[in-house]
């Protein structure tokens, strides 16, 4: 693999100054539109097969001739409602906006690796395939891209992705071997009772009560009805109802999540809460709606594939370590769609900023960019794990 890194480390001042770029530049879910122009040139002037897709999604092939598989890299492209504040010289240009999820390294490290597997494509047979994928934040770009065909012409046989991480050390590649990450689903209660003056409140239903009651048995259920060796939580983040102090509240509303790490007991979930709901309004004459809705489901690695490539990668020049993670995350991530089509892996890509370490999300958020070549020599690793040419003899 000499050629491959000494041309990996010829791409790296390119590679940080596009991450930089595309930094200053954030774009909400669906609205990507500059970032998918900002690929598409830069994968036109490589020879390559260019779909959009989803919107403001981009799939590119790459056929490198020969008979063998064909596999997948997704990179999400997407930013976040936040304004940012790391005060650094590619810092956001745009208002309220910021990359604070380290996407923009995603795009980056997936760019750069076409290019690099462009210009050793003699080297592999069997195709690749780029998938540069909106709206991971939300509302979701792996659905709509697997509806539109993102995974087949030709049939993607494994699919792989990584996300930053600031938990790791750079040169750390983590991975969980088998759930990596929750599915979270969104749920809605409206509680319906009957106003009424205070009183009498024997002739209304308080459905502020009620909600009091819901609210404290959805707690218990999670603890008396469900293994408690099981991962679930349900949180309710808003709560809203009554009109004033002395009137009997007609209607609450409660709006929450419920995140699993077990696909089987995510099914039952909404039964249990419906079951339990019934039983309370019942109990007080109230009534009720239920909403729940479901999100992105548990990501499941594949434990198979992993096992089979694990001394490879722990051997990759740039990677130090493969790191073995056994508790899964309670994020989601809609990498899982894909999984739930081809088996493939997700991982994690150590990037611990080396001053002023803050987690994603937070709007001081930002990662050491000695990882991105970690990020592209890993992948550029699996590309030469399944692909390469068995006819060609020596070293790549
Ligand atoms: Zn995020
Ligand atoms: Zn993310």
């Amino acid at each position: 693999m000499d050629k491959v890194w000494s041309y990996l480390e010829q791409l790296e001042t390119e590679l940080i100054s596009l991450r930089r770029t595309i930094h200053k530049n954030p774009e909400l879910g669906f609205k990507e539109f500059k970032t998918q122009e900002r690929i598409i040139n830069f994968l036109t002037d490589l020879d390559l097969e260019i779909e959009t897709m989803a919107k403001t999604g981009v799939v590119a092939l790459l056929d490198c001739g020969g008979v063998g598989p064909t596999i997948a890299f997704r990179a999400d492209m997407d930013a976040l409602p936040l304004q940012e504040q790391t005060g650094l010289e590619y810092a956001s240009q745009k208002k309220g906006l910021m990359h604070a999820c380290g996407h923009d390294g995603h795009v980056a490290i997936l760019l750069i690796l076409t290019k690099l597997l462009t210009r050793f494509k003699n080297d592999l047979s069997g195709k690749i395939k780029f998938i540069f994928q909106p709206a991971e934040e939300g509302p979701g770009g792996a659905k709509p891209l697997i509806d539109e065909g993102a995974l087949k012409n030709p049939e993607v046989d494994k699919i792989f992705a990584l996300h930053i991480s600031n938990e790791l050390e750079t040169g750390i590649v983590g991975i969980q071997p088998e759930v990596a990450s929750a599915s979270s689903d969104e749920l809605d209660i409206t509680i319906r009772g009957k106003a009424g003056h205070v009183s009498t409140p024997h002739e209304g239903v308080d459905a502020i009560v009620v909600a009091a009651n819901v609210i404290t048995a959805l707690q218990n259920l999670l603890t008396r009805q469900i293994d408690p060796l099981n991962t679930i939580t349900c949180n309710l983040g808003l709560i809203e109802g009554g009109d004033r102090r002395n009137i009997i509240a007609d209607e609450v509303k409660l709006k929450g999540t419920v995140r699993t790490t077990n696909p089987e007991l995510r099914e039952g979930v909404s039964e249990k809460i419906k079951n339990m709901l019934i039983g309370i309004t019942s109990a007080y004459g109230a009534g009720f709606e239920l909403d729940y809705r479901r999100g992105y489901p548990v990501l499941a690695n594949s434990s198979q594939l992993l096992e089979g490539m694990k001394v490879e990668l722990d051997s990759t020049d740039y990677i130090k370590a493969l790191r073995e993670i056994k508790e899964p995350s309670l994020g989601s991530e809609d990498f899982a769609y894909y999984l739930q089509e081809v088996p493939g892996l997700f991982f994690r890509l150590g990037a611990k900023a080396k001053v002023s370490n803050y987690s994603c999300h937070h709007p001081k958020f930002n990662f050491d960019e000695a990882a991105l070549k970690v990020g592209v020599a890993l992948f550029a690793k699996l590309a030469f794990i399944f692909l390469q040419n068995k006819n060609i003899s020596g070293k790549i």
